[in-house]
């Protein structure tokens, strides 16, 4: 049963929702999982979701889209916004689609969400590809109000020059950068510096409103710890903010602390990572979070609405689940 939300005049948003599809819908998404590893993740990304694994043999486009939407509608969060997902281009622009473990096109995810209101859509976009000032046109004469990109993955210099006038046009047509940041370990990294926080100044430079995902936290043992860099280019630039996605989880909670105080929290933005699997764990062990909230967010099967609870249980403000939908009005989306 679907219960009815308190209407407020700003939409609590969950900032970063993975989209994945096979094609059967004629999406054109596509998958692969090579090694057992990453078959491994599918398999327990597709059951943390609610889905039985069968659903990665076919039919996968619906199943999963309308799941998500039935998560959202029964959770306590009113929208989240879907990521459509680029393929990597050499320094060249030339594409490189074997290395890449899915797609998302930019159609497919904006006609979800004029399907559903709950959905805001992420366009993707690699700046070098030979059309990205044709498909960034695209997509903003689609209502796009975001742009999401993984520089690690999909083999991004940010610090490229020759991308300074995408940066324009973005920053001109009011759209909102989400950027990883840090470290990664469910997708293959190209270059793991790209994830720098560092690498954002020129594009923040052009004024575009920036959120980097993650907040820069580490993923791995040995990852390098950003976050602080992060913290810092907040001072210089009021226009960026960080998202706390997946940071209830065991690899990545221990980014947590810096960005839990009050005065940092009004740069932070709540995004979930989903698919990602959310346990509390890691917050729990690191006191982060009760036993008694963690207990209690472990009976909950819905993750959208299960990282929602965590990440109040774990002290992160109201404001920060309703910041994304204060950032769209200012910007007129
Ligand atoms: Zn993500």
């Amino acid at each position: 049963m679907t219960r009815t939300k308190p209407t407020s005049t700003l939409r609590k948003i969950d900032c970063h929702v993975h989209i994945v599809g096979d094609g059967s819908s004629g999406s054109d998404c596509w998958f692969q999982l090579p090694g057992l590893w990453k078959k491994f993740l599918g398999r327990m990304m597709i059951k943390g979701v609610g889905l039985p694994t069968s659903a990665l043999k076919t039919g996968l486009d619906e199943l999963y889209a309308n799941n998500l939407l039935e998560n959202i509608r029964e959770s306590q969060l009113d929208a989240a916004v879907i990521l459509a997902q680029d393929i990597p281009y050499t320094h060249n622009g030339e594409k490189i689609p074997d290395e890449a473990q899915f797609y998302v096109p930019n159609e497919y995810v904006a006609n979800l969400a004029k399907q559903n209101p709950e959905f805001i859509p992420a366009c993707s976009i690699h700046p070098g590809r030979p059309d990205a000032m044709d498909e960034l046109e695209k997509c903003i004469e689609a209502k796009m109000p975001v742009l999401k990109l993984l520089p690690n993955c999909l083999n991004i210099d940010y610090m490229d020059k020759k991308y300074i006038p995408f940066w324009e046009r973005i920053a001109e047509a009011g759209i909102i950068l989400l950027t990883h940041t840090g470290g990664e370990m469910t997708v293959k990294v190209y270059d793991p510096s790209y994830g720098d926080p560092k690498k954002l100044e020129i594009l923040l430079d052009c004024g575009v409103t920036t959120i980097a995902a993650h907040s820069a936290g580490r993923s791995a043992i040995f990852d390098d710890d950003w976050t602080s860099d992060l913290l810092k280019l907040f001072k210089r630039f009021p226009h960026l903010y960080g998202d706390n996605s997946a940071l209830s989880s065991i690899n990545r909670a221990r980014t947590l602390k810096h960005i839990l105080p009050v005065e940092i929290q009004p740069r932070i933005i709540h995004g979930s990572d989903y698919p990602v699997p959310v346990s509390g764990l890691g917050p729990m062990l690191m006191g982060q979070l009760s036993w008694s909230d963690y207990r209690k967010t472990g009976k909950i099967k819905n993750i959208i609405e299960r990282d929602y609870q965590l990440k109040q249980g774990i002290g992160f403000s109201q404001d920060t689940f309703t910041k994304m939908d204060q950032l769209l009005q200012k910007l007129g989306k």
